[in-house]
Parts: C-alpha cells; structure tokens; sequence
C-alpha cells in the first residue's frame, strides 16, 4: 500500500500546504542501490575530552570511503568519539562539540556518538555514559528532515565495530535511529571486500517467499550469499520463482513442522547464517482470543525458533563464525491492544536472544542477534485499518513507514562475518517509533 501522504508531501503544492497547516512533512531517505551506494557530502570527526583510540578511529573513519574533516560546513555525518566521557563536567564538551554544529547536518544525515561500556566500579562514569543514552534518543527525536542519531558503545578496539560504523555512515541505515549497539571487544576480521562481505557463505531466510523475507533474500544474495529459501508449501510458486532469479535454493516447508530440523540439514548440512524471519499475526483482545489463535502465533513465532535453533546449534549446521538473526517487534518491547499473543512471542524473541549469545559465541562461535522492525509497509501492514495504518507510519521520528529493505539491511550488517563483536543485540528498525522503550 503506498504511501499516498510521503508522495503528496514530495511535491511542491504538497510542501507548501502542509507547511501552512502545520502538519508533518517527512523527508524522502536516501536508501543504498548501486548508483547511489554512499552519503552524500564529508564526515565530521569530532572528539569530546581526550579518547584514547583517536587514530585508529580515524583510519576507520577513512576506510568508509567518506572524505573525514575536523569542520565541515554542511555535513553528511558527525561521528562524535566520547568515549573519554567519564563525569558530568565532561558532558558539557558533548554539548560543545554538536551545538553548534547539529543543525548543520545534512538532510538524511546521520549523527553517531561512540560511547563507552557502564563501568561497574565508577558511578560517575556510568552516570554520564548512560545520559548519552537520553541525549541520543532526544536528539535523534528533534533533529528531523530524515536525520538519524545513534549510539555505539565500544568495549574494546575500535576497529571492532568497523562493520557497525560502515553500516551506520551509509544509506543502509535510513531507518534506524534512536539506538543503543554495543560492540564487544573481540577480535574481527575484515573481509577481502566490503562490498560482498558474504560470499562463499550460506544463509537460509525462513518466510522468505515475499514482504521483509523476500527483502532480506534479496540483500543477502547482493552481498555474495548462497540462499535457502524456506517458506510454507502453500507459497511454493513465490518461493520457486524468488529462487530462480536469486539462484537459490527453495525449501517449502512449514517450520513448525516437528522435522523442520532435520529436512533444513538434509538440503543444507553447513549454513553460516539462519535468519528466523518468518511470523505471523492472529488479533484478538485476550478476552476473545481462543487458545489455538494463542498457540498458533506462539508456535509459529516462538517456540519454532527455539526448536530449529536449538536443533541446527546442537548439529553442527550452524558453523563456527556463524550467525543467527531473528525477528522481535516494537510490540513485543511496548505492547500492543490485541495482540498478546504477537507482542508475547516476539518479547519472547528478545529474551532468546539475550540469554542465547554469549553462550552459542562461546560453544559454537555463532552470533545471535534480533532485529524489531517498527511500521514497515508490507502485506501484514496493509491489512491494517487505514487509522491504525495511518498512525503507525506517522508515529516515529522519520514520520514515515520503513520499507522491508531497511530490516533486510540492518540483518545483513547483523550477519556480516565482520560483525563477530555484535551480539546480543535487539536493534529497532522503526525509525524511532514513539511507541515503545
Ligand atoms: P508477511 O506476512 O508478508 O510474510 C511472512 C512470511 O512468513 C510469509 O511468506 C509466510 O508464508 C511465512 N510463514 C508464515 N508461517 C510460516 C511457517 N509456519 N513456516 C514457514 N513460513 C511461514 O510478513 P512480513 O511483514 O514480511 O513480516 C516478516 C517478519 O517481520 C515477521 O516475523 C513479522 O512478525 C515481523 N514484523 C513485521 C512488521 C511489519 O511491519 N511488517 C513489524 C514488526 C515485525
């Protein structure tokens, strides 16, 4: 369903009549394709008190591709380093440094402020790292005209959430903002080419037969990966199809199926990458909700992921240097009037997630992140009513849906081999959707 109020407002009657009555006037973003793959002007390198990676933050920075200044009049980017941010008097040079120049970035911009890990012993430290917390996600909320504001907290090398600052510094990440992402201190290595960090990997995309499965297919294939494409037999015709132009392999197959496992193995016996994309909806308000609209949801959502993860770790099928990428949703972390069912499954995906990583990296050598996308415009939104539809696009920071390539992008920077240091994670794609923590 398009989004008749972005197209109107992209026109000059459209900018003119919602200036005069005040209503809101989202920016076009600039997403990745071939013949426009980067920002669009310098990288500020800002630095607030004295951190201690400064050079090797600026050789990163260099490698982006992005020509990186110490002033620069109309920004594409700002990369704040303040990480050396240990009190609050130190807070101010945070102040200092993006005052005066945080109206200057330019439109579908990214600010990216590197923080440090909470220090367990030092309150003072962890007081003024975690108020960078509330400064990003109030400055990504009023910097507008398609902005985005992040925060990355580095526990060790810098040169450790390379992949994360790639992503974030390119048009890849249109659509998330507002964000926490720690980087571990591990070691990564680079690929040979960053443009095709996944070749000669393996991934499988489960729903992947159309909406954010078939985006994630999609951006997975242009990054070099092999694919299995795994979707319920019903969509065999889609999945067949999706298959043939990305040169993959289709595997119809429910995944609640007891011996999912298994026939995942069977056609495929070494996968570097599982993305946990497939779900479902059954809405009803939990007085009129009956147990098997419950027990669907949850099976499917939930306890699937559970079982094939479990199953595919334990086999060996996942390898080490792996990753798993699975799907939550801003209404499993808020909550969401007739879905108890839903928003407990994906809560449920967010706690997997959690509690599965540092061990499936320390037995296995497998990641296990979670994306949760906000309103993104697919099939499962377009059912939506209209007034709910509605609300949903304009109730985020970007004032507009994202698109199921803005979830595939943030998956395929989750399952880059480069990004071993990110794990854990459950990163919203909603362009700060006011809904939620
Ligand atoms: P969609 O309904 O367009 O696609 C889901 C796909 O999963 C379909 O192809 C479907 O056939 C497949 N599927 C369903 N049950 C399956 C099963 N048992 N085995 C195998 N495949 C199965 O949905 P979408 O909007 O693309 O959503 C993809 C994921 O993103 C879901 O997990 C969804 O909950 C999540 N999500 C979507 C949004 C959104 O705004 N669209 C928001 C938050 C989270």
């Amino acid at each position: 369903m398009a989004d008749r109020y972005l197209n109107f407002t992209g026109t000059a009657p459209g900018r003119f009549l919602t200036r005069r009555l005040g209503l809101p006037q989202p920016a076009r973003l600039h997403r990745w394709s071939p013949e426009h793959p980067a920002l669009d002007g310098p990288l500020l390198h800002l630095t607030a008190g004295e951190p201690a990676q400064t050079t090797d933050l600026a050789d990163l920075l260099a490698r982006t591709g992005l020509d990186v200044r110490a002033t620069a009049d109309r920004p594409a980017a700002i990369v704040l380093d303040a990480t050396a941010v240990a009190d609050v008097p130190a807070l101010a040079q945070v102040h200092a440094a993006l005052h005066p120049v945080a109206r200057s970035v330019a439109t579908g911009g990214r600010i990216v402020v590197l923080g440090a890990p909470l220090s367990g012993d030092d309150h003072h430290q962890a007081a003024a790292q975690q108020a960078l917390e509330g400064f990003v996600r109030s400055l990504a909320k009023e910097t507008g005209r398609g902005r985005t504001v992040t925060l990355v907290r580095v526990a060790g090398p810098v040169a450790a959430a390379e992949s994360t600052l790639r992503f974030l510094l390119s048009p890849k990440s249109a659509y998330v903002s507002g964000q926490v992402i720690e980087v571990a201190a591990s070691d990564t290595t680079a690929p040979t080419d960053w443009s095709r960090p996944l070749a000669g990997r393996t991934a499988l995309v489960t729903g992947a037969a159309r909406g954010i499965g078939e985006a994630v297919a999609e951006v997975l294939a242009r990054d070099g990966a092999h694919l299995v494409l795994l979707d319920i037999p019903s969509a065999q015709g889609e999945l067949e199809a999706l298959a043939a132009r990305l040169d993959a392999t289709a595997l119809p197959l429910d995944i609640t199926a007891p011996d999912a496992a298994e026939r995942i193995t069977d056609t495929v016996p070494a996968l570097d990458t599982l993305v946990h994309n497939a779900g479902i909806t059954r809405d009803r308000t939990l007085a009129k909700m009956p147990a098997d609209r419950w027990a669907t949801v949850l099976d499917v959502n939930l306890a699937s992921v559970l079982t094939t993860t479990d199953a595919l770790l334990k086999s060996g099928t996942l390898t080490r240097g792996g990753s798993i990428v699975a799907t939550a949703s801003i209404a499993g972390l808020a909550g969401n009037a007739g879905q108890t069912n839903y928003a407990a499954s994906k809560a449920g995906i967010a706690g997997m997630t959690r509690s599965l990583a540092p061990r499936a990296l320390a037995e296995h050598g497998v990641t296990v992140n979670a994306v949760a996308p906000g309103f993104i415009e697919t099939r499962m939104t377009a059912a939506v009513p209209l007034f709910i539809r509605e609300a949903g696009r304009r109730m985020n920071s970007l004032g507009q849906g994202g698109l199921p390539v803005d979830v595939a992008e943030t998956t395929a920077w989750f399952a880059h081999p480069a990004s071993g240091a990110v794990n854990g994670q459950v990163v919203r794609v909603c362009g700060q959707s006011l809904l939620g923590a």
